[in-house]
C-alpha cells in the first residue's frame, strides 16, 4: 500500500507559484488574496491563520478581515465590493460557513469572478462545467484531481466513484474527473445520502473519493482489493488518549481499508494541505491573468 501525503504535493505546489511569483514580482506584481472571517466559529479561525500564515510565508500580500457574526448582508457585501475595487487584491475568499441570518448565495455572487479563487462563482463554476481553463476550480477538488495526477495514477478510463454531491467537493470533484484534461477522461459515479445500496457502488471503484462528513464511513466493504482511496473528509472525534481530547479522522475507516488499497490518502496529512496550495496557485494565477502575464 502507498501512502500518497499531501505535504510533498503541496511543496510542488508551492515551488510553481514562487517561480511565477519571481516573475510577477520582476513586473512590479505582488499576489494580494483577502480572506474574510466572519463570527468565531474555531474550525473557521483556524483554516484563515493558516491560510493568512502561508501568503506570508510565500511573500504574497497578504489581508485577514475579521467581522462580527452580527454583520449585515449590506455591511458584508459593501466590504465585498471594497475588495473587489481594491486592485492590491487578486483574490477574495470568504469563509464558509456563514451565520444563518447571511444569503450565502448573494455573497459569492458579489465577488468579482476574475478575484474568486474559492471557485464557487457561478461564472467559475459555468467554466468548470465548459472545461474552460481561464476559470477558478474550487480548491479541495482541484486539489485531490492533482494529487492523483503527482502520484502517478492513471484516471483515464477508471471507474470513479464519488461519495458526497457538495459543490464544494463532490459535484465539483465529478466534473474536473470527467472532464478532458490531466487527472480526467474518468468514469464517474457521484454517490449520496439517497444512494441504494452504497457499498457494491462503491466497491464498483478503482478510485473511491469520500466526501461525506461522517467520521470514518466508509470501510473494509465498501473498497475492493486494489482500489486508490481518497479521503477528503476532516472530522473531529473524542480520544481521551490526547492531551487534546480530540483527534482529526476522515471519512474512511483508515485502518480498515488500508491494506486492501493500492495507495490511500491520510488523514491528517492528505487532501486537506492540498486546499491551502490550490488556493494560493489560484491566487498567483488570478494575478498574473490580471496583469496580462
Ligand atoms: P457536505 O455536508 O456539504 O456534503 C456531504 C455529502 O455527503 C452530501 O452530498 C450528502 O449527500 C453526502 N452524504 C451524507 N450522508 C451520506 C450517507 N449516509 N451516504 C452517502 N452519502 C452521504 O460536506 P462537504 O463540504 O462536501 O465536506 C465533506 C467532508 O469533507 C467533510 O468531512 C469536510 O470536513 C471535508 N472537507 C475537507 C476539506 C479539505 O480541505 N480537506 C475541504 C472541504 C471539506
Amino acid at each position: 500500500m502507498k501512502l500518497i501525503e499531501g505535504a510533498p504535493i503541496a511543496e510542488t505546489v508551492y515551488r510553481e507559484c514562487l517561480a511565477s511569483f519571481a516573475e510577477l514580482k520582476a513586473a512590479g506584481h505582488l499576489p494580494g488574496l483577502a480572506v474574510v472571517l466572519v463570527g468565531e466559529d474555531p474550525a473557521s479561525k483556524a483554516y484563515v491563520a493558516a491560510k493568512d500564515a502561508k501568503c506570508r510565508e510565500l511573500g504574497m500580500h497578504s489581508v485577514k478581515i475579521e467581522k462580527p457574526a452580527s454583520i449585515s448582508q449590506a455591511e458584508l457585501l459593501a466590504e465585498i465590493d471594497r475588495l473587489n475595487a481594491d486592485p492590491a487584491i487578486h483574490g477574495i475568499l470568504v469563509q464558509m460557513p456563514l451565520p444563518a441570518h447571511l444569503d450565502t448565495d448573494e455573497v459569492i455572487r458579489r465577488i468579482d469572478p476574475a478575484k474568486d479563487v474559492d471557485g464557487l462563482h457561478p461564472v467559475n463554476l459555468g467554466k468548470l462545467a465548459m472545461e474552460d481553463p481561464s476559470g477558478f476550480a474550487p480548491c479541495t477538488p482541484a486539489g485531490c484531481q492533482r494529487m492523483l495526477v503527482e502520484s502517478g495514477i492513471e484516471t483515464a478510463g477508471k471507474n470513479v466513484v464519488i461519495v458526497g454531491r457538495s459543490l464544494l467537493v463532490g459535484k465539483s470533484l465529478a466534473l474536473l474527473m470527467m472532464g478532458k484534461g490531466r487527472g480526467g477522461n474518468a468514469t464517474v459515479t457521484v454517490a449520496h445520502s439517497r444512494t441504494r445500496g452504497l457499498a457494491s457502488v462503491a466497491r464498483g471503484a478503482d478510485i473511491l473519493v469520500a466526501a461525506v462528513g461522517i467520521p470514518r464511513y466508509l470501510g473494509a466493504d465498501h473498497v475492493r482489493e486494489g482500489a486508490v482511496v481518497i479521503d477528503v473528509g476532516i472530522n473531529r472525534i473524542a480520544d481521551a488518549s490526547r492531551k487534546s481530547g480530540s483527534r482529526l479522522v476522515g471519512d474512511v475507516d483508515f485502518d480498515a481499508v488500508a491494506e486492501r488499497c493500492e495507495a490511500i490518502t491520510p488523514v491528517p496529512g492528505g487532501v486537506g494541505k492540498m486546499t491551502i496550495a490550490m488556493l494560493m496557485a489560484n491566487t498567483v494565477r488570478a494575478c498574473r491573468m490580471r496583469v496580462g502575464l
